[in-house]
């Protein structure tokens, strides 16, 4: 089997409202490039990447000419042909490879007629749990429903969330506004949901001295563990050294070099898998093997997904038999997918695995032409903005916090 064609489509799919984080903010729908691979045996294989805001559709078009041709079984080859190490430093092809990584498994599995799941080592589960992914909301431009703002607003938006999906553990994204208005926003999810799990991820936005601080202030809580509570392995590792709550990391540990320094001299606990940011669902795989045998722990993380990605992160989360974590998911607050039968369904705060042949999700046509025509209509969006601040950029780490009053 031969790939013999390659499409790239930018869609852009609205949220329930403007999520905001410490670079900026999601602006009210997230930008996504889909990618299809055609075979030369009929077969079409789905994947997907972000960008921010922005469209990836010209770079992917310009690996044609690479991968006409190419068997979509040889996955190491294809890491060599298109993303070789020293290559990379001039033209990092990490987020295509993996989008392409994907397609190759979707046509592997439709051709053996397996979910991809089975080509990894086979499920271990069937359903992936899920965390609530709490974010600070700006109103909905149409509606100017969706704000989440203050406290009584935050609990309100989480027990929302967890009445309808059944969420048991609680992620706040942080980094938004000053740390102590965000501890005491902590403080009142511990006060609210007891009996929960809860996390919290400033994107690296405090100082070393400002995290020790927010993770002293939180121990005795349930929680599951501080994401990337400064910049930096040893900033973090210097955090460490002060608070008992574990650290977790989806940006100093996205690749094996960083793994291997992360083994050698320990800064973070436990290591997020991103099948978009390590290359690939197999990448993961591999980073959760050596995780296992040194004792690090993981999760699956979310880069903002519709229902493909999703699906790489179900087969993902089904293989790894060291998931002791709850996944995150940006998912619950798209009001639409492009995937046939809308929106996959929580239980219980978990997703079902798809379990039809390949990735187990299908296009659906009508509704990306749709999402097409809205991206072509309104463009891309600067993801390293907030658009309620203008001229406002953060540093790292963060001083400029959004005003919550
Ligand atoms: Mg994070």
């Amino acid at each position: 089997m031969r790939i013999s064609d390659i499409k790239a489509t930018t869609v852009t799919v609205p949220l329930e409202a403007t999520l905001r984080h410490s670079n900026g903010a999601h602006w009210g729908r997230f930008v996504r490039t889909i990618v299809r691979v055609y075979t030369d045996e009929g077969i079409v294989g789905l994947g997907e990447m972000g960008g921010g805001g922005e469209s990836a559709e010209a770079a992917v078009h310009g690996l044609k000419p690479y991968l006409i041709g190419h068997d979509p079984f040889r996955l190491e080859e294809l890491r060599f042909k298109i993303a070789n190490p020293t290559a990379s430093l001039y033209n990092n092809r990490t987020q295509i490879l993996a989008a392409i990584e994907f397609a190759c498994l979707d046509i592997i599995g439709q051709h053996l007629g397996v979910p991809v799941n089975s080509l990894l080592g086979g499920p271990v589960r069937d359903r992936v749990p899920f965390a609530s992914y709490l974010f600070f909301r700006s109103p909905n431009e149409s509606t100017g429903g969706g704000e989440v703002r203050t406290i009584d607003q935050l609990v309100a938006h989480a027990t929302d969330l967890k009445t309808r999906f059944g969420f048991t553990v609680h992620k706040l994204k942080g980094g938004v506004f000053h740390p102590d208005y965000e501890l005491e926003c902590y403080h009142a999810l511990a006060d609210a949901f007891a009996q929960d799990r809860l996390r919290y991820d400033p994107n690296a936005a405090l100082s070393v001295e400002e995290a020790i601080r927010f993770g002293q202030a939180i121990e005795g809580l349930n929680n599951d563990y501080l994401e990337d509570p400064t910049w930096g392995l040893n900033g973090n590792r210097r955090v460490r050294q002060f608070i008992k709550v574990p650290l977790a990391t989806n940006t100093v540990v996205v690749n094996f070099e960083q793994l291997a320094e992360n083994t050698l001299h320990p800064a973070i606990d436990v290591i997020l898998l991103d099948t978009t940011f390590w290359g690939g669902i197999r990448p993961c795989i591999k980073a959760a093997g050596v995780c296992e045998t040194f004792g690090f722990s993981i999760a699956v993380h979310s880069s903002g997904e519709l229902g493909i990605q999703l699906a790489t992160m179900l087969h993902l989360g089904s293989v790894l038999p060291n998931l002791t974590f709850s996944a995150d998911a940006h998912y619950h607050h798209l009001q639409d997918d492009l995937i046939v039968g809308g929106k996959m369904v929580y239980e219980n705060g978990s997703i079902k695995v798809p379990e039809g042949p390949g990735l187990g999700v299908t296009l659906d046509e009508d509704k990306l032409m749709r999402y097409a025509e809205l991206y072509r209509e309104l463009g891309g969006y600067p993801y390293d903005r907030d658009p309620l601040r203008k001229d406002w950029f953060p540093l790292i780490p963060n001083s400029r916090w959004a005003e919550h009053r």
